[in-house]
C-alpha cells in the first residue's frame, strides 16, 4: 500500500501537515548563527504558552523518553527515593528509569485503573525526593489526576515530575498552576510535529535539586539552561526537526489552544459515543479523580476477538490504529484523536471500524457508530 494513502490514527506519530514537511526540506543553517537562535526563541515562546509556564523550557534532540531520563537523571541520586505512579506502560517506564538512578517507591495500580491517591499520599508522607506520574497514560487511555498529585507533592516537599508526552498541546495542562517541577512532551504527539524532539519545562526548585555529583552528560539540564541563555542548545540540534517544530507550533497557535483542546476532546467523545452505540466497552475503569483521555481512546476487544485482528483489518483498509502494548497486546485497541486530526478522519475511521467488526461477525449491520459519532461532531 502506498504510504501516502494511509491514515495514521494511532496515538503518535500523527500525520504531519504538508507545510511542516516543506519547512523541513529547507537548506541547513548554522546552528550557532542568528537564524537558528531566532527560531529557537520563537519555538520556546510558543511552547511556554502551550505548557502554561514561565519556567525554563528546553528542547532536546531525542524522543520523549530522552526528556524523561533527563528529568530523573539530573535530580535523582542513588539514595533518593522516588514515588513512581503506574497505571500503564509509560508509568512503568518512569519507574524503570527511576530505578537506574535512585530508590523506587512504587505505587502500582492495575493498568487501566485509576490512580489511588491515598496510597500516593501514604508513600509521599514517608519522605521522597520526587514523585513521577504520566498525565495522559497513552497505553490505557486515561487522564491521571495531575492537579491532585501536584498538591500532594507540594504538601510533602517532593518534586513533581510529569510525563505530559500525550497531553501537552492537546489537553489543558497548567504546569505552573499545578506545581509541576518538570513537565515533558514529545514532538510527534499533540503538537503534530515529526518524531525526534522532546521538550521539557524545569522549575527553579528542580534546578536547586540538581545537586548530585555526576549529572548525565548529553542530558545535563544545567548545560541546556546555560546554552538557552544564548538561545542555543549545548550540542548540535536536529535542525530539520526544529524547522518542522516551529511550523507545527505556528499551526497550534493559529488554531488557538482552546479550540485545539476542544477539537481533540470532541474527537475522543465521538469515538466513545460510537463504541457505546456498537456495544464495545471502554478499557479504563475510572474513579472520581481520573477521566477518559481526550487524546487517545482505549477500548476492550470484544469477547473472543484478538485486538490484533481489528488492527490488521483496519490496516488492510489503509487506516493505522494501535493495539495494546505489552501485557495488553491482543486485549485492547486504541484510536488517537491527537494532533491535527479532523472530524472527517475520525468519521472515516469509525466507519471502517464498523466494516471490520462486521467482517469479524461482531456486528450485523453498520451505521450505529457512525451515526452516534456524527451527533457528537454536530456539537462542534
Ligand atoms: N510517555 C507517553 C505517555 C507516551 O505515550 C510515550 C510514547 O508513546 C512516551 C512516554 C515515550 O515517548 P517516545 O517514544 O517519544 O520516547
Amino acid at each position: 500500500m502506498d504510504l501516502e494513502d494511509t491514515l495514521l490514527m494511532m496515538p503518535g506519530p500523527v500525520p504531519v501537515a504538508p507545510r511542516v514537511l516543506r519547512a523541513m526540506s529547507r537548506p541547513m543553517i548554522n546552528h550557532r548563527g542568528k537564524e537558528f537562535s531566532a527560531m529557537f526563541d520563537d519555538c520556546t515562546t510558543m511552547l511556554k504558552e502551550i505548557f502554561q509556564t514561565e519556567n525554563d523550557l528546553f528542547t532536546i534532540s531525542g524522543s520523549g523518553t530522552a526528556s524523561m531520563e533527563a528529568a530523573l537523571g539530573c535530580t535523582i541520586d542513588k539514595d533518593d527515593k522516588v514515588v513512581t505512579i503506574e497505571n500503564g506502560k509509560f508509568g512503568e517506564r518512569f519507574k524503570d528509569i527511576a530505578a537506574r538512578y535512585g530508590q523506587v517507591v512504587p505505587v502500582e495500580c492495575e493498568w487501566g485503573t485509576s490512580v489511588d491517591l491515598d496510597v500516593v499520599e501514604e508513600k509521599l508522607a514517608e519522605g521522597a525526593k520526587a514523585v513521577t506520574m504520566v498525565h495522559n497514560e497513552t497505553s490505557a487511555g486515561i487522564r491521571n489526576p495531575a492537579l491532585e498529585v501536584g498538591m500532594l507533592a507540594k504538601k510533602y516537599g517532593a518534586l513533581f515530575i510529569m510525563d505530559g508526552v500525550t497531553s501537552i498541546g492537546g489537553d489543558d495542562v497548567k504546569v505552573d498552576e499545578w506545581g509541576v517541577d518538570i513537565a515533558v512532551v514529545g514532538s510527534q504527539k499533540c503538537i503534530a510535529a515529526p518524531p525526534g524532539l522532546s521538550m521539557l519545562s524545569v522549575s527553579e526548585r528542580a534546578f536547586e535539586a540538581m545537586n548530585k555529583e555526576n549529572l548525565p552528560y548529553y542530558l545535563d539540564l544545567k548545560a541546556y539552561q546555560k546554552s538557552a541563555a544564548k538561545s542555543q542548545t549545548p550540542y548540535t540540534p536536529a535542525v530539520p526537526l526544529f524547522f518542522g517544530l516551529q511550523e507545527a507550533l505556528k499551526i497550534v497557535m493559529e488554531e488557538g489552544m482552546d479550540a485545539r483542546i476542544k477539537r481533540q476532546a470532541t474527537g475522543a467523545a465521538a469515538v466513545r459515543a460510537a463504541m457505546d452505540a456498537i456495544g464495545i466497552e471502554m478499557f479504563p475503569q475510572l474513579n472520581a479523580t481520573s477521566a477518559y483521555s481526550s487524546t487517545v481512546s482505549a477500548m476492550k476487544s470484544p469477547e473472543g476477538v484478538d485486538s490484533n485482528d481489528i488492527k490488521n483489518g483496519m490496516m488492510d483498509k489503509g487506516i493505522i490504529i494501535a493495539g495494546g502494548q505489552n501485557r495488553l497486546s491482543g486485549k485492547i485497541f486504541r484510536i488517537g484523536s491527537m494532533g491535527n486530526v479532523a472530524p472527517k478522519d475520525l468519521m472515516m475511521t469509525i466507519q471502517h471500524l464498523e466494516l471490520v467488526f462486521r467482517n469479524l461477525n461482531v456486528i450485523n449491520e453498520m451505521g450505529a457508530g457512525t451515526e452516534a459519532a456524527a451527533k457528537v461532531f454536530d456539537t462542534l
